[in-house]
């Protein structure tokens, strides 16, 4: 009881959304009326979650601020896994949830860009495109239509910029455009959540390969040459070292 008062009265930090000043709170201090407050499900149609007006000395004004998580209270990265998994990522802990649903709520807070370039599975765009519904989600999750035969696509699509094997987000043009509804200026752009799902998934794919190999190598070492074996000792090496050095 008495670590359940302690935990209780401890101050939590909020951070000034305006200036990104840091200060604290008490955990029962709440305004009444306050426009900036957002909690948790309830959280406010501008994509405000945890958040509530507070005092900021930088600013010299009230202003609203994004209340840190406490650790000691659940999880204090739930938003960030959620926001992770409705863009796209695996979930890793238990019970996921319900992922259209929560992409449905977070793309309507979030207007999106028009203009992002997105990536999609070849097999599904080629099924939309046959079967006529045109219509397939993203790797981030997004909607997009299919508007050319992928087969006719993939003999002039551009070769894919990679750095040390991962695809790297490029801009297209620097043409900005403004949506009237929102007045707000979009970039031709690839979209950045798609490539982080498509190196995600690369580099799990490789991690397996790479794993079965060595497994099958560790079986099988007589199949490796001695010019073979000085270039993988090459690799292995300063890894080995590295791995003693931590263990002593
Ligand atoms: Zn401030
Ligand atoms: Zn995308």
């Amino acid at each position: 009881m008495q670590a359940v008062k302690v935990a209780a009265s401890v101050r939590r930090k909020a951070l000034c959304c305006v200036c990104g000043n840091l200060r604290t709170v008490s955990p029962d201090y709440h305004r009444s009326n306050d426009p900036n407050y957002g909690y948790g499900d309830q959280a406010r149609a501008e994509g405000w979650r945890h958040t509530q007006t507070l005092k900021c000395d930088a600013c010299q004004d009230r202003t609203r601020h994004a209340l840190l998580r406490p650790t000691h209270v659940g999880d204090p990265d739930y938003d960030e896994k959620c926001q992770r998994y409705i863009l796209g990522g695996e979930w890793h802990d238990q019970y996921a949830p319900d992922r259209e649903q929560l992409r449905a709520e977070y793309f309507a807070q979030f207007a999106r860009n028009p203009y992002l370039t997105h990536r999609r599975y070849t097999a599904e765009a080629q099924k939309a495109w046959d079967d006529g519904t045109k219509w397939v989600t993203a790797l981030c999750g997004a909607q997009i239509e299919v508007k050319v035969d992928p087969r006719q696509a993939a003999k002039y699509s551009e070769p894919e910029h990679r750095i040390n094997g991962y695809l790297v987000a490029e801009q297209l043009s620097d043409i900005e455009y403004e949506d009237p509804e929102t007045g707000l200026w979009w970039l031709d752009m690839d979209c950045v959540d798609c490539i982080r799902v498509s190196n995600e998934l690369r580099r799990t794919r490789r991690r397996k390969l790479l794993e079965s190999w060595l497994a099958w190598f560790a079986r099988h070492p007589e199949t490796i040459g001695d010019t073979d074996a000085e270039t993988l000792m090459a690799v292995l090496e300063p890894l080995a070292k590295a791995l003693n050095e931590q263990q002593t």
